[in-house]
């Protein structure tokens, strides 16, 4: 058994943290008070090939495995979770259905501008009435003349609406017990975004509505077999949930990073705060959670590697790092005492950003519905 990285996964955690200490952490206090979308860092992002790090170089991507992929997603949740989530759903929502369901033809019309960064991509599976319950979308789509004509609508679509995004995959009904996905070009006519959504945190990522009215796809923007789309969503789940999970330690990591150097500079009674027992206890509690996270999304994204089942450790990863990053930056925030609770402190960001990890990507209570079916209950 060896726990070490290879000197390529090291390498690309090295390279990604120099990048969010010099390029995003200056910047990402402003970014989330504006609200405003990186893509000048995006941009960045891609020519350093951190914007398709999983896809084969033969489509323009990295060809790195699945742990480079998820150190890289940690290292840019330690310092920004909306440049984390957009790089997160770009790869493993946006771009890995038309990498594993799209034909050749697709493959070659859309994988090099996505797997460089130049593009961007969105996944459209949530509706209004179809969240945890994803396959009850009501969104339909039927074909008339070699063309799918889309009407309804998504939610909470991730980077559907920036001035990079080339296209969503979206699901619908295309027949009574039938769901499909479909590539939708941004500006087909009948496709509309609405106004980037008001968000708690993850202020500085692009989230939107999308609505569909007799939207006309041509016939072959169809991914794969007509009627996979359900098994293909639940696959496409599966792998993002570890980028999710990597979310959550990256986040953790960052919010324990700013408590314990707080509480080294923090004075009362006469003390730096670190030098209580107190206060020592809850440093040592949050690094222990977070290893064992570490381990945990490391794991799963190992198997995937091996080309071996990961959907329950995705799963478990997924769960324990959404619900580990809730206690730790609670408690970092709280180290922080009142300054903690100012918006001009980091943590007050990263308190706010955390607690979308616990519902994005399937609940805490879908990771459990999951891993209880893997458990054969
Ligand atoms: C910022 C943000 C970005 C997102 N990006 C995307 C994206 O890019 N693409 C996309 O398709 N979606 C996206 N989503 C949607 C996200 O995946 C859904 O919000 C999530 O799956 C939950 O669905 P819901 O919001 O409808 O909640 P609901 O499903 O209505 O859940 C409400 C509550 O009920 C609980 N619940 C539901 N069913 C059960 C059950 N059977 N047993 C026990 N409890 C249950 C849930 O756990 C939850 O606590 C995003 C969401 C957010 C907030």
């Amino acid at each position: 058994m060896n726990l070490d990285l290879t000197e390529e996964q090291e390498l690309v955690r090295r390279t990604v943290r120099e990048f969010a200490e010099e390029r995003i952490a200056p910047v990402a206090a402003e970014l989330d008070r504006e609200a405003r979308f990186p893509s000048d860092i995006v941009r960045a992002l891609g020519e350093l090939g951190l914007m398709g790090i999983p896809i084969p170089e033969e489509h323009g991507g990295a060809g790195g495995d699945t742990v480079s992929y998820a150190l890289a997603i940690e290292e840019l949740a330690r310092v920004d979770s909306s440049v984390a989530i957009t790089v997160a759903a770009h790869t493993s929502l946006g771009t890995m259905p038309i990498l594993l369901f799209g034909n050749d033809g697709q493959k070659r019309e859309w994988l090099p501008d996505l797997a460089s960064g130049r593009r961007l991509a969105a996944f459209g599976l949530t509706e209004p009435g179809a969240g945890s319950d994803a396959g009850a979308t009501r969104t339909r789509a039927e074909l008339r003349d070699e063309s799918w004509i889309v009407n309804g609508s998504k939610i909470f679509i991730t980077n559907a609406g920036t001035d990079l995004t080339a296209c969503v995959t979206i699901t619908a009904r295309t027949g009574e017990d039938e769901i499909s996905n479909l590539i939708v070009p941004n500006g087909t006519p009948g496709y509309e975004i609405s106004a980037p959504m008001e968000k708690l945190g993850w202020h500085a990522s692009d989230t939107r509505e999308l609505a569909f009215s007799d939207c006309a796809v041509p016939e072959a923007n169809l991914l794969g077999p007509r009627g996979a789309g359900f098994r293909q969503f639940l696959e496409i789940l599966d792998g993002g949930r570890i980028s999710v999970a990597a979310m959550g330690v990256g986040l953790a990591q960052g919010a324990y990073e700013l408590a314990r150097s707080y509480a080294g500079e923090r004075e009362q009674f006469g003390r730096p705060i670190a030098v209580f027992q107190a206060v020592q206890f809850r440093l040592a509690d949050m690094a222990t959670e977070i290893e064992a996270g570490r381990g945990l999304v490391l794991r799963a994204a190992w198997l995937k590697d091996q080309g071996r089942p990961f959907a329950q450790e995705a799963a478990m990863a997924k769960l324990y790092t959404g619900e580990l990053s809730g206690r730790v930056v609670s408690e970092a925030l709280q180290l922080h005492g009142g300054y903690g609770y100012m918006e001009e402190s980091a943590i007050a960001r990263f308190y706010r950003d955390q607690k979308v990890l616990e519902i994005g990507e399937g609940t805490n209570d879908v990771q459990r519905m999951v891993i209880a079916r893997h458990l054969g209950l």
